[in-house]
């Protein structure tokens, strides 16, 4: 009716599941949401969504909700009112600081805040507490793309647009279960692929939808995907197939590159990968008659031991073949949070300030010490993962965590679990009591991003505008508020009226944000960093230079180490991933009915093989264990594996969550976990 139309108010926001950015517009009265609506100029997906952005939103008017928050009575929490908690938090963080300097605290911005809350973690961390311990969870997923992109190509972001991914004819995609964990971007890869003639390599353990879509499909063993990159990329050199004139104009370490890749024959990575000869020769092949090719990857590459070396060869794959710098071409870690590319882009890690200057750099820290008014240590500070062993040694004494399930994402739940008993303080904002508040000796309720302002960043680095669909729940604070609340009660004197003055400040001191201005990012308007002070955005990189001093891109040699193995008594590989429905451990989307009746448990995908080797049937339970854990989960017998490796959503939690079983391995540059690099041993429990 008319009564009821004009009441309904029709907001832009963007999707706070993965980091496709889509955008759109969201219908409400009051806080019902009666529709999710695309439009033409959502820059990032066009007229499209996937059911998690069209259907999850109903976690914001969850029961389950905190709206007040809770204070640490013995066993219980009891509630308080927000000046009670806010008081005893600057309280207790001032004594720990006072007693064992900022250093014994961690801070730990979300990856599903806004930007201008992930510069204000920072901030608080840094110029309130001294200390660089600050992070946000792309330790857990993408750092180590990163950490190779820094290496060669300068930016520790998607070279291109998702236009490009459209765009090119040879798209090689390792390690990503792209249909499902960045659906409207397959979409693309799957269009182009049937219209354009666009060619598609997968290289994954698992036949997902992609690897069947493929022209040509991978199964390397695990964890050895640097490999045949690399092996790739000497067989091109030594046919003569690179591109002399990109390499000789725009490169440097040429030599010494083409030395580190004489142990990679072909012999030696059929033998490390067990890809044939064959199959690797047409991989080269392929890349050979492409004219622009880009290369997509995800965890399956970066949560191994060697995460960094693996993106690294594919940065110089990419190098050697001319593919950087031209429409249809690029290296594409694809980000998994809403906004891990943002939280890591304004300064939340603990060896960069915000726009990835780093702390190292004495003139980057005085800009910073002059405008704060404060002293910045110049050493890196413990990330989200070392500030375990971090507690374990005593060196960390109290952690405040923004909007991260640390016990159920972070690696070896049991571990997580212990460390964070021996916490002095710790304080938790979150939407719900998640595992890691339950932890807490304070719980703040935050607002969802649904009732806030702010920006975001997707995978694209395009920065994009949230507007308040509804007024936060009653009881909740939006995270920019409370930090602000904690640092003024601990003398700083913040003045932060909107996200925008956030925004300027950080602008203001980091190049690559120069031209960001709120005015610019109005509506579906959207800006990709770096952005000059004259506001001209990138969609592309490295048109005319690489993001170092002299311009040049710079091979970077490697070496192959085989995956370090503790587990000698496991004879089996587990994996995980994720469900096209679910995100993460869940906590948002377990609480939408509609997507939970759909997919409600999990279970571990057992290959035909080794079902009849032992006799399981699908819904027959198991019992997993590794040398960190032990779970108990249902069978699905699926030809998507094969052989001795399993598979289980990483979206589960409780009792038969992955991480129980994941360990304490890691990526030694950038600190990733290994959570795909796990060994374990299966047991029957029942028959059906
Ligand atoms: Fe949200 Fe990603 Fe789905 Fe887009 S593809 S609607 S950003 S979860």
């Amino acid at each position: 009716s008319k009564m009821r139309s004009s009441r309904i108010k029709k907001t832009k926001t963007v999707c706070t599941y993965c980091g496709v950015g889509c955008s759109f517009e969201m219908w409400t009265m009051g806080r019902e949401i009666l529709k999710v609506q695309p439009q033409p100029e959502s820059p990032a997906n066009g007229i499209s969504t996937c059911i998690k952005g069209k259907f999850g939103w109903d976690f914001v008017n969850s029961k389950e909700r905190l709206t007040s928050p809770l204070i640490r009575d013995g066993e219980r929490f009891r509630r308080a009112t927000w000046e009670e908690a806010l008081d005893l938090v600057a309280k207790k963080l001032r004594e720990i600081k006072d007693k064992y300097g900022g250093d014994a605290i961690e801070f730990i911005a979300s990856s599903k805040g806004t930007n201008e809350e992930a510069y204000l973690m920072q901030k608080l961390a840094r110029q309130v507490f001294g200390t660089n311990n600050v992070d946000n969870s792309s330790r857990f997923c993408q750092a180590p793309a990163t950490t190779g992109l820094w290496r060669t190509v300068g930016y520790g972001g998607d070279s291109g647009s998702i236009q490009d991914i459209y765009m090119a004819d040879l798209v090689i995609a390792i390690g990503t279960n792209t249909a499902e964990s960045h659906p409207v971007l397959a979409t693309r890869v799957k269009r182009a692929h049937k219209l354009n003639g666009q060619k598609l390599i997968v290289s994954d353990l698992r036949m997902h939808e992609m690897a069947r879509r493929a022209d040509l499909f991978l199964h390397p063993k695990p964890g050895t995907d640097i490999v045949w990159l690399s092996a790739v990329t000497k067989y091109i050199l030594d046919k003569g197939w690179e591109d002399k004139s990109f390499i000789r104009e725009r490169v440097s370490g040429f030599e010494d590159y083409v030395k580190s890749l004489e142990p990679f024959t072909m012999e030696f990575a059929e033998e490390a990968t067990g890809i044939s000869k064959e199959t690797l020769m047409k991989v080269a092949n392929m890349i050979h008659e492409a004219k622009n090719m880009v290369i997509l990857w995800a965890m399956g590459v970066t949560q191994h031991q060697a995460g960094s070396d693996t993106s690294t060869a594919i940065s110089n794959l990419l190098l050697i073949t001319g593919n950087y710098g031209r429409h249809g071409t690029g290296a594409y870690p694809l980000r998994g949070h809403n906004n891990v590319q943002g939280a890591s882009d304004f300064g939340a890690m603990n060896a960069y300030l915000p726009g990835y200057q780093p702390v190292s750099d004495p003139t980057v820290r005085k800009k910073f010490e002059d405008a704060w008014h404060c002293t910045i240590p110049e050493k890196p500070g413990l990330d989200n993962n070392t500030c375990l062993e971090g507690i374990m040694n005593g060196k960390i004494r109290a952690m405040y965590v923004v909007g991260e399930e640390l016990v159920e994402t972070g690696s070896d739940s049991n571990f997580i679990r212990d460390q964070l008993e021996k916490l002095d303080f710790l304080v938790v904002e979150d939407l719900f009591l998640s595992e890691t508040a339950k932890y807490a000796d304070v719980v703040l309720p935050a607002s969802a991003s649904l009732e806030k302002e702010g920006t975001f960043v997707n995978t694209e680095r395009r920065i994009q505008r949230i507007y308040e669909v509804m007024a936060p729940l009653p009881g909740t604070r939006p995270d920019w508020q409370i930090i602000q609340d904690i640092a003024n009660r601990l003398g700083a004197r913040w003045n932060y009226g909107h996200p925008s003055e956030i925004m300027e400040e950080a602008a203001s001191l980091s190049p690559i944000f120069a031209g960001v201005r709120y005015e610019l990012l109005e509506g579906f308007k959207s800006l990709q960093w770096p952005v000059r002070s004259d506001g001209k955005d990138s969609p592309l990189l490295y048109e005319k230079e690489f993001n170092f001093p002299d311009g040049k891109a710079r091979l970077y040699p490697l070496k192959y180490n085989p995956p370090l193995s503790s587990g000698l008594e496991f004879d089996l590989h587990l994996n995980n991933g994720r469900l096209l429905e679910h995100f993460h451990e869940g906590n948002e989307t377990y609480k939408s009915p509609g997507i939970r009746s759909k997919v409600p448990g999990t279970f571990v995908e057992v290959s035909p093989d080794l079902a009849k080797e032992r006799g399981l049937e699908t819904g027959d339970l198991v019992r997993i264990t590794s040398e960190y854990g032990s779970i108990k989960v249902s069978v699905l017998v699926s030809d998507r594996v094969s052989g001795k490796e399993l598979y289980m959503p990483m979206n589960a939690s409780g009792d038969s969550a992955v991480n129980l079983l994941t360990g304490r391995l890691m990526d030694p540059t950038a600190h990733t976990p290994a959570y795909k690099e796990v060994s374990v041993r299966l047991e029957k429990i029942t028959g059906k």
